[in-house]
């Protein structure tokens, strides 16, 4: 008989280290129930399998970096009317994903736009997608002065499954940043989808860019295939200060 020590080493070899502490328990519940050999040997696959989604599944949490604990479960779409609840579980499921559809979230503060943009992504994590929360302050800090060279900064914005870019319209660009956006966005377009929010309407997205022409081709990139979730309710954060009978459009609150 194997020992454990034997047993251990050979586990680690094998790069099944993690099984090491399952398998007393699997040898033991195979004793129990008195697993067949060919049983036996399916449910420690099965159990080393797990761990490995599992694992997998925290990684790219991780890496998606996202700044709300936010599920799509615990959206109140009663609070707020404007969004279609139908719409957002359809893109629960995650097939825009898949024909790189784009979201552009819009709204004041307070209205939900985070929350939504940050519960599709846990969804598309745990469908096994991967995808990269960023916002646009953050984004063009990154891209700022980038070499072409520098691909590995540009590929973390351009590999995941699902770029979110939160908060445009916070930062005013100058021409560098505009064109950096338009190249990314470029870069994607029909590759990955953007899942975007911003307290602005397209009108002055050629504010935003200092250039009307750039943003007209940007939002033509954007909007082609594209779901636009205008939300025009209250702020959620100040729920509790506001009377129900008088809705502010621009709630308070920072972003
Ligand atoms: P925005 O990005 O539009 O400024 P957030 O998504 O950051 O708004 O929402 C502000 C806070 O309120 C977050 O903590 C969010 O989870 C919560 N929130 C907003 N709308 C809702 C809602 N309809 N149901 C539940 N929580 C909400
Ligand atoms: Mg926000």
């Amino acid at each position: 008989m194997t020992s454990t020590l034997a047993m251990d080493d050979l586990l680690r070899r094998l790069r099944l280290g993690q099984l090491a502490s399952q398998l007393p328990d699997l040898i033991e519940g195979a004793r129990l129930q008195k697993l067949s050999y060919e049983r036996f040997l399916a449910t420690v696959l099965e159990s080393e399998l797990a761990g490995r989604d599992e694992r997998a599944l925290l990684r790219r949490m991780r890496s998606a970096r996202l700044p709300l604990k936010a599920r799509l479960e615990s959206f109140d779409f009663a609070f707020q009317p404007s969004v279609s609840e139908r719409l957002v579980q359809e893109l629960a499921q995650g097939s825009y994903l898949e024909t790189a559809t784009n979201v552009v979230l819009l709204g004041p503060p307070g209205v939900g736009k985070t929350h939504l943009a940050c519960g599709l992504a846990v969804r598309a994590i745990e469908t096994g997608h991967t995808a990269r929360f960023t916002t646009l302050r953050t984004l063009i800090g990154d891209l700022e002065g980038l070499g072409r060279r520098d691909v590995k900064t540009l590929r973390a914005y351009l590999k995941p499954d699902l770029l979110i870019i939160d908060e445009i319209g916070y930062s005013q660009l100058n021409a560098d940043h505009a064109n950096s956006l338009f190249e990314l966005v470029t870069a994607r377009y029909e590759r990955g989808s953007i899942i975007l929010t911003s307290n602005l309407s397209f009108n002055d997205w050629g504010h935003l860019l200092g250039d009307d022409v750039l943003a007209s081709a940007m939002l033509d990139r954007l909007l082609h295939h594209a779901e636009v979730i205008t939300i025009n309710g209250r702020s959620y954060r100040m729920r509790n200060h506001i009377e129900n009978d008088h809705p502010l459009t621009a709630g308070g609150g920072s972003n």
